[in-house]
């Protein structure tokens, strides 16, 4: 059976249960496809509790409009709908409409859908195939005299689901059992493979009426379902439903009757003109005829309209007939119900399921036992579950309405949503002028006369070379910049048996500290030091040490580091401006217990670079996407004016993060970027790391969930104490919430451990924000790597550069796609050149220690 899809229900379904953001207002529909054709206006009030209230009219569907071209079909049904509106005085505005239309239809969106077949008495031609919608518009558009704007197409099904679902919450299962018979599940959207997407769930409309079409029920079809098959409009279809509908329960009565007549088993084998004649009983007399008390006499009635002599004893079989064919329908359409709600419970993994039917349709509502016979055969047939039957009252068209109001405000908020985002959203263009952008700013940095303004300072390391494979010794090594400080021995083997052995120690820098003295600082550094010497035993041993320090310092030579500016989260007094060796070395005089002989000092791009050079020679770049960010490269002597010596190489530490500092990406920081700035510890300072690293990336998410909350779109409008707390969204949640195996009940569970009370609507949009931020920092972290690429390149002169970058960071190792996206940016902006992108393991540590090796072999050559 073909399969419908309303898309974004489960959006919607969750604003049937917040009476707050009910959307009220005045919403028309027009509903096609049951016995009758209706217009109605459902006035939708918000007064404290809600409300609806409905008016309709129903309209004819002569067999010439139901039977002929599509053209005059929603030319007629465009004009019912004006006549509808002229008597309730409603041309001059402008409304939204919903359509339901109850045949099966593909549907891409909610305000599109392809008829696939006409069903039941319908077969008008040049339609199937084509958008109803689009069809239903065009002829709304030849009166200019009304304004109505086609939101939503619905199915009959749906409809009734979703008017049951307003009044009752559980409701996720609509049925119908009328003309047709039909219907509707949520179903999980990991379930859907047609649709994109493992979140939520799904209404699927599935036309069951279309069951048995490839034979499933030939056992069980009878010799009159045969009979009545061949004589409808549309044969070899739709043989579950000719099997339960009111439109054929009658004449599959009448096809039986008939046999029994000519077999002389009725009415002494007389056969009158009217049995003969399609059709001539209808689900009316049947349902008259199973009457409780009157039935008898109402089956005598009807049979001597149809010009039979029924004695009591036809009566009585006649009536045993009816039960038959009725009860067979409810049974029948009992086990398919049984089927679905099977299926919701093994969804739901519960043992028992309680849930809601929501129903509508003639033959459900009208025959006097088919609703106690149904529910009692779905009882027996899934004790395991508990249904509640809701009849909808005129639920099959009012849905139409109730699924347009919320597709309306749901429209409306997405405008407003997808406002908020937009400056998220960087165009290749943009993204290849902060490539130039960048590919200029890494010129100024390099140049004698613009370098002390230069935002991206290009501070030379002083490290010419990268390890050969016959450093080795025992090195100590600090790493100092990020979220942690640690201490750690580095033992290195050179010769065929290469290899690096470490321990380490983490230690927590608490928050005074970090913003304390620069003495406090230092002497905690050398306190966690001292542990670490007393931890491993080896406070006697003068051992070489490498610091790394992952903030700007200019340096003089590889053990001299004068701070540039504190970022990230440090700012402790009088250390900018000062040398950090002299510092560390004076707070280990303080200390007076040990010594260190400190041989280089390294950022922590530089450590990573070098770290995966010991792999892979062809490495010659360092990136980090950690907490902050920042990128170190191999630059040719000659290009680094301040360095004197134009032979050979020296790493150039970027300090990218300070990228855009002079105002020249202004264009693209969003205020959300401003508001990130202003309330950090060097504001201005830093504006290309604070739309990029881990650091930040939280916090803008956490200024864009406040704004669209205030904007009513968010968390109902209310802004939680939690919210408003700086710092309380970290980076590490983008991560979690963007996993794409993360269903939306988690992270529905990830913002309630935050405080931030979501409905499952809030989280879908919780998690296009966090996509959009780190998309953007991706995006931004390639453009600029691109600039490097592609500088390498020129340096070197060929049309095709291989290279690798060695990479550290938790937000490029942890975050579900920024590495991806990052790479693909690189590709896009540097076509010419070959990327690879290599892991440093613990790049700072090893690196530092690797550095302070080779410097120390340096330094030894150079001695002898
Ligand atoms: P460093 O502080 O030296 O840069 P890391 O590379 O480990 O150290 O980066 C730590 C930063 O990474 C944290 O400050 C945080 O912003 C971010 N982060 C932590 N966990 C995650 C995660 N799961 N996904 C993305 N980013 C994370
Ligand atoms: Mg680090």
């Amino acid at each position: 059976p073909s399969c419908e899809f309303l898309i974004g229900y489960f959006v919607s379904r969750q604003n049937f249960q917040h009476v707050q953001t009910f959307p009220k207002g005045d919403f028309l529909a027009v509903d096609l496809g049951g016995s009758q054709f209706r217009a109605l206006e459902v006035k939708v009030f918000n007064d404290g509790k809600q409300s609806s209230q409905l008016e309709s009219k129903f309209y004819p569907t002569p067999k010439e409009v139901i039977q002929g071209s599509g053209t005059e079909l929603f030319n007629y049904v465009a004009d019912c709908l004006l006549d509808f509106m002229e008597s309730k005085n409603l041309q001059h505005k402008k409304l939204p409409l919903g359509f339901t239309f109850s045949f099966p239809c593909k549907q891409t969106k909610l305000e599109e859908g392809a008829l696939l077949a006409w069903t039941k008495h319908f077969k008008v031609r040049g339609v199937q195939g084509t958008d109803v919608v689009s069809s239903l518009r065009k002829a709304l558009q030849k009166h200019k005299d009304i304004d109505v704007d086609v939101l939503a197409m619905v199915n009959d099904t749906v409809g009734t689901m979703m008017t049951c679902g307003y009044d009752d919450p559980h409701c996720e299962v609509g049925l119908i059992i009328g003309t047709g018979t039909n219907a509707c599940y949520m179903e999980e959207m990991r379930h859907i493979d047609l649709v994109e997407g493992d979140e939520g769930r799904m209404c699927i409309n599935t036309e069951w009426g279309a069951f048995g079409d490839d034979g499933a029920l030939d056992d069980l079809r009878t010799e009159f379902d045969r009979e009545l098959d061949l004589g409808s409009l549309n044969p070899g279809k739709q043989l579950f439903e000719k099997m339960i509908s009111s439109l054929y329960l009658g004449e599959l009565v009448r096809l039986i009757l008939l046999k029994m007549t000519k077999e002389g088993l009725l009415f002494n084998g007389k056969v009158s003109t009217a049995l003969l004649t399609k059709d001539k009983i209808e689900m009316k007399h049947v349902c008259a005829m199973e009457k409780y008390k009157e039935g008898l006499s109402n089956t005598k009635e009807i049979l001597t309209e149809l010009n039979l002599f029924p004695s009591e004893e036809d009566c009585i079989a006649v009536q045993h007939v009816c039960t038959i064919v009725s009860f067979r329908s409810a049974n029948l359409c009992a086990a398919a119900l049984a089927a679905i709600l099977t299926r919701l419970r093994e969804n739901k993994k519960v043992l028992r399921l309680r849930t809601t039917v929501g129903i509508d349709g003639g033959l459900y509502k009208t025959h006097p036992q088919y609703p106690k016979r149904l529910h009692k055969v779905v009882r027996r047939l899934v004790p395991n579950c508990d249904v509640r039957f809701l009849l909808s009252q005129s639920g099959s068209a009012k849905g139409a309405a109730m699924v347009t109001a919320v597709a309306y405000r749901l429209a409306a908020q997405r405008k407003q949503i997808d406002a908020v985002l937009a400056p998220f959203l960087l165009s290749l263009d943009t993204l290849r002028e902060v490539k130039n952008k960048m590919r200029a700013e890494l010129e100024y940095g390099l140049k004698r006369e613009t370098q002390a303004s230069a935002t991206v300072k290009m501070l030379p390391t002083y490290v010419c070379g990268t390890p050969d494979g016959t450093e080795s010794g025992k090195f100590l090594a600090l790493d100092l910049g990020g979220t942690n400080f640690r201490v750690l021995l580095v033992k290195i083997r050179s010769g065929r048996r290469r290899s690096v052995q470490m321990y380490n120690k983490i230690f927590a820098i608490p928050l005074e500290i970090m913003q304390g003295t620069g003495e406090e600082l230092f002497d905690h550094i050398v306190q966690c030091i001292a542990d670490f010497l007393e931890y491993m035993g080896i406070k006697g041993a003068r051992l070489p040490l490498g610091f790394t320090f992952s903030f700007p310092c200019r340096q003089a030579s590889i053990d001299k580091g004068t701070l540039v500016g504190w970022t990230k989260g440090f700012k402790a007094t009088d250390c900018e401006g000062e040398d950090v060796v002299d510092m560390l070395r004076e707070a280990i005089r303080r200390r007076n217990e040990f010594d260190l002989d400190i041989v280089a000092v390294v950022n922590d791009t530089v450590g990573t670079m070098m770290t995966c050079g010991y792999e892979d020679p062809n490495c010659e770049i360092g990136l980090i996407a950690g907490t902050g960010s920042n990128v170190c490269y191999m630059e040719d002597m000659k290009n680094i004016e301040i360095v004197e010596g134009n032979e050979g190489k020296m790493c150039i530490n970027t300090e990218w993060g300070g990228f855009g500092d002079n105002g020249c990406i202004d264009n693209i920081r969003t205020k959300y970027d401003i508001q990130v700035d202003e309330g950090s510890l060097n504001a201005g300072k830093q504006r290309y790391e604070k739309m990029t690293s881990g650091m930040y990336l939280g916090e803008i998410v956490r200024q864009i969930l406040i704004d669209l909350t205030k904007q009513g779109l968010l968390f109902r409008g209310q802004i939680s104490e939690s919210l408003r707390k700086r710092g309380i969204f970290e980076t590490k949640f983008l991560s979690q919430i963007e996993s794409d195996r993360l269903a939306l009940l988690q992270v529905r569970r990830i913002l309630q451990q935050l405080g931030l009370d979501s409905t499952c609507e809030d989280s879908i949009i919780v998690k296009e924000v966090c996509g959009a931020v780190s998309r953007r920092a991706a995006q931004l972290c390639g453009a600029g790597l691109a600039a490097i690429v592609e500088k390498k390149r020129e340096n070197r002169g060929v049309e095709h550069l291989q290279i690798t970058v060695g990479v550290d960071g938790t937000l490029y190792k942890l975050h579900p796609h920024f590495s991806r996206v990052l790479q693909e940016t690189v590709r896009e902006l540097a076509p010419q050149c070959d990327v690879t992108f290599m892991l440093s393991e613990d790049g700072s540590g090893k690196g530092a220690a690797l550095i302070t090796a080779v410097a120390k072999r340096l330094h030894n050559i150079g001695r002898k």
